[in-house]
């Protein structure tokens, strides 16, 4: 191929920032279930006493905020794998859709990119 294949070192590099990147994510996830855990417990009044619940629809809000930010941390982890896998089976830093290389500059930005520039702005 003449196409300017990613050196190893690169390779490397951006393996290494996913990792990461995907252990900050993990344990921001592992948070999140703690959490969840808690509110879940004081939800069902499993833990709780027979306090009366003034905050209810707060519980509520905060309940579906935190569901929203943990399905993005894991959106965030599930898009690490697959960029992790692409480096494992040499796919990585190449577009999903028309097979060109994503330049180093746009991973840079966002490790987790499947698609370059192009595609990408296709896309939207
Ligand atoms: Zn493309």
């Amino acid at each position: 191929m003449t196409v300017t294949t990613m050196t190893p070192a690169q390779l490397e590099r951006f393996e290494a920032r996913l990792l990461a990147e995907r252990a900050e994510a993990a344990e921001r996830a592992a948070e999140f279930d703690d959490v969840m855990g808690e509110v879940r417990a004081a939800r069902s009044g499993a833990s709780a006493d027979d306090e009366h619940d003034p905050e209810g629809p707060t519980m509520t809000q905060e309940w579906s905020q935190r569901t929203a930010v943990l399905a993005d941390v894991q959106h965030e982890l599930a898009e690490i794998d697959r960029a992790l896998a692409r480096i494992a089976d040499g796919t990585y830093g190449f577009c999903a859709r028309c097979g060109k290389r994503i330049t180093v500059a746009r991973l840079d930005a966002r490790p987790t990119a499947t698609l370059c520039i192009d595609c990408a702005r296709l896309e939207r």
